[in-house]
């Protein structure tokens, strides 16, 4: 069996806006080498992006030097230096960005994860 097309995801990632110029201490390597970025995946067929896994996008804190992504969620240093009120307050229920997913239970992303 062979399949000429090709199916994946692909993960789109540009600076938070209002953070663009923050840079924050990376809790992997410890350089002041942190970046704010809002990233959202997309499910793609031939490589064209056709349905959106989280259609609403995530934040996280990236560091360039040892490629380690945090959830903002994890870094409430870095959410009061956003400023950023839906961060700050703790009431919000959270919003489950695996939505409609249909599987792994829901639980969120580990504390952080390197990406290759
Ligand atoms: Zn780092």
């Amino acid at each position: 069996m062979f399949f000429l097309f090709t199916c994946g995801s692909h993960t789109f990632q540009s600076r938070l806006k209002g953070a663009e110029h923050l840079t924050v201490q990376c809790q992997n390597c410890g350089n002041l080498s942190g970046h704010v970025y809002k990233r959202w995946q997309w499910f793609t067929f031939c490589f064209v992006p056709v349905i959106p896994f989280s259609v609403k996008p995530w934040h996280e804190v990236g560091c360039h030097i040892c490629n380690f992504y945090q959830d903002i969620k994890y870094r409430p240093d870095v959410q009061a230096q956003i400023g950023d009120p839906q961060h700050q307050q703790g009431a919000v229920p959270m919003q489950d960005y695996n939505g409609g997913g249909g599987g792994g239970g829901g639980e969120g992303p580990p504390p952080g994860h390197t990406y290759k």
